[in-house]
């Protein structure tokens, strides 16, 4: 598909993605959306970066579009996950088309959610956990829901939503369009895909564990007290956003406070932190407030600010799938970026792990791009 043309999408659809500059179709989307306008179910795995969101969201606001009865479900694993969501969507809806929405996430007071469910919403985006808490109490009712969208799936069993999942599909009616995107494919995801879709088209871009081929990977391998000195040198020679990820969310404050004593503009960024406080956050980072975002893993996936041009892995991931989703914060829609790890000798296993996830069959080899 050489444009978005082809699609031959809603009038609405099309000026939408004008304005958005959409013209040319990601390889995700060239493959996912011609079968999702078809009506058939996806189970769809592609790196970050490729332009997901807009794969899912623009058969489904042609949905909407197409067919006043028809409500659609978004969910997703993180609050900030959901919000990028939400802002596309509302830009491919427009202002006119009188398409409600609801977002539902923890952390937010829920009689801001009321007040949207009150008006009847048509598309839903929101946190397992909290959308569970409204079908609980017969808030939400889900006999409308004709399109399903589960984004980010193995992070979401990860983070152990799957009984919310299954409490809320179950509320769901069988004449139902399922789009299931997961970063990786372990046998829990197969399995749930054979539970709750029909005959889905299997859709992958690239290998689920690929690294984006324009960022520059160098590590350095150093003892744990030396790991704030080589930050200090790092930083100096390096220009632009930078986000660095730690283990722990005390370490994210920590990390954060010390680079401010040394004159750098820096914030940090953890679970703890209120959801308000959050977003302001990601708001003041996104609009180039302050240059160093400090970070647990709760934004590794799916945080998309374009002019991040550095991940700097101070401490390692806990799981090796997580060093992908961390680099991937930078050289977002084709732009370069670089990544910097800092490995002590503690770290030999989880090295090994991700060495093993990223070069199976070369495993033991040096690699060429790292330096
Ligand atoms: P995603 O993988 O959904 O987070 O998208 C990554 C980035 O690519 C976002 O900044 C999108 O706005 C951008 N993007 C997605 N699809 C397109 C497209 N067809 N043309 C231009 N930019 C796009």
């Amino acid at each position: 598909m050489k444009n978005f043309d082809g699609f031959d999408l809603h009038c609405v659809l099309n000026r939408s993605l004008a304005r958005m500059k959409y013209t040319i179709p990601t390889p995700i989307q060239a493959k996912a959306i011609p079968v999702a306008l078809k009506g058939r179910d996806i189970l769809g795995s592609a790196q970050t970066g490729t332009g997901k969101t807009a794969a899912f969201a623009i058969p489904l606001v042609e949905a909407l579009l197409n067919d006043e009865r028809k409500c659609a479900l978004v969910m997703t694993p993180t609050r900030e996950l959901g919000k990028q969501i939400m802002e596309i969507m509302h830009k491919l809806i427009g202002r006119n088309s009188g398409i409600k929405t609801a977002f539902l996430i923890g952390g937010e007071p829920m009689s801001k959610q009321y007040a949207q469910l009150r008006h009847r919403p048509r598309l839903i985006v929101g946190t397992p956990g909290r959308i569970n808490d409204h079908v609980e109490r017969r808030n939400l009712p889900l006999d409308q829901i004709h399109f399903l969208v589960l984004d980010e799936t193995d992070r979401m069993l990860d983070m152990g939503f799957s009984i919310q999942i299954d409490k809320i599909v179950k509320h769901i009616p069988n004449d139902l369009q399922t789009l299931l995107f997961s970063a990786t494919m372990p046998k829990n995801i197969i399995k749930m895909a054979d539970k709750y879709q029909n005959n889905p088209k299997r859709i992958a871009i690239g290998s689920s564990i690929n690294v984006a081929e324009n960022i520059d990977q160098k590590i350095v391998k150093l003892n744990q007290e030396k790991k704030y000195d080589v930050l200090m040198k790092e930083l100096a020679s390096r220009q632009g956003s930078v986000i660095i990820f730690v283990k722990t969310k005390r370490n994210a404050d920590k990390l954060a406070r010390k680079l401010k004593c040394d004159d750098y503009h820096a914030d940090a960024i953890h679970g703890d932190l209120k959801q308000n406080r959050r977003e302001k956050v990601i708001k003041a980072y996104r609009s180039k407030a302050f240059r160093i975002l400090v970070a647990t893993d709760v934004i590794s996936r799916g945080l998309d600010v374009p002019h991040v041009a550095h991940v700097i892995n101070y401490d390692l991931p806990q799981v090796p799938e997580d060093y992908i989703h961390r680099i991937g914060r930078t050289a977002r829609a084709g732009a370069k970026g670089a990544s910097l790890c800092l490995i002590t000798p503690q770290d030999g296993r989880k090295w090994h792990a991700i060495e093993q996830m990223l070069y199976p069959r070369k495993h033991g080899t040096k690699q060429k791009f790292l330096r």
